[in-house]
């Protein structure tokens, strides 16, 4: 859809400086999880800044979410987290073809912020009855609730803050897996290394990188 005022539903903490929004689905938007939308910010001279945000929900069934790790500096992160139930944003999209299409078995590999898609597509492929495993580097993890579930309904989950690559090789396995790959650049870079390493055709694996970390 081209730029749409769309309602917000809520705004909830789920770690640290970290946010997800709820939208309201408006009539005709289709997406799936991996795609991103562009949210924009207006300001009162009539500038406009819009950044973009990967679903976090695993469908668009009446509502739709995205998750927004904020930096206290940044333009678009706060004011998002500032958003209030009825509040009107403006909303763009969905672009992105690294998206989860249905495959079988799926390994989901997230940094940062990259775990909104990287829920959204293990909720989706859980449902869809599909092997699951995923394996989440941060910090600070976010999400602990919803990583749990997926862990409980059967998903294989590994959280760390560091030695993400040993992560990736307790997981993978390159003979049947489909790769997805989410995060700011250098840990895309990090992940698909260690795919490599793991014998991943990485030419295959969807990779969507949200730019260099802040
Ligand atoms: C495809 C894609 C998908 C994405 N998906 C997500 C997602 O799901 N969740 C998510 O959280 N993010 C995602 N991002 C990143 C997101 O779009 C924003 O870049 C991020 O939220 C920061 O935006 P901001 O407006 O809050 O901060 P910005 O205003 O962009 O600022 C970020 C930092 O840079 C500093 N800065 C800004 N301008 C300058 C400058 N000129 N010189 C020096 N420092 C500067 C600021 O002080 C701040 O610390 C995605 C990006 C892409 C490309």
């Amino acid at each position: 859809m081209d730029e749409t005022p769309v309602t917000v539903r809520a705004v909830e903490d789920v770690g640290p400086e970290t946010v997800a929004v709820t939208f309201e689905t408006p009539e005709g938007f289709a997406a799936e999880p991996g795609q991103f939308v562009r949210v924009v910010r207006e300001f009162e001279d009539g500038e406009s800044e819009g950044r973009y945000y990967t679903l976090s929900s695993p469908t668009v069934a009446e509502t739709f979410e995205v998750t927004v790790g904020v930096d206290p500096e940044g333009t678009l992160g706060p004011w998002l987290a500032s958003r209030e139930p009825g509040d009107e944003v403006t909303v763009e999209g969905p672009f992105g073809d690294e998206y989860y299409q249905g495959e079988p078995s799926v390994l989901v590999l997230a940094g940062g912020p990259g775990v909104g898609p990287a829920v959204a597509i293990a909720e989706r492929a859980v449902e869809a009855g599909a092997e699951v495993a995923l394996a989440y580097e941060d910090d600070q993890p976010v999400h602990e609730p919803r990583l749990a579930a997926l862990s409980e309904a059967g998903a294989s989950v590994l959280v760390v803050s560091d030695a993400f690559e040993d992560a990736v090789a307790t997981l993978a396995d390159a003979s049947d897996q489909a790769a997805f790959v989410y995060g700011f650049s250098a840990f895309c870079g990090a992940a698909t290394d260690a795919l490599e390493a793991e014998g991943f055709d990485t030419d295959a694996a969807k990779v969507e990188s949200f730019g260099p970390a802040p």
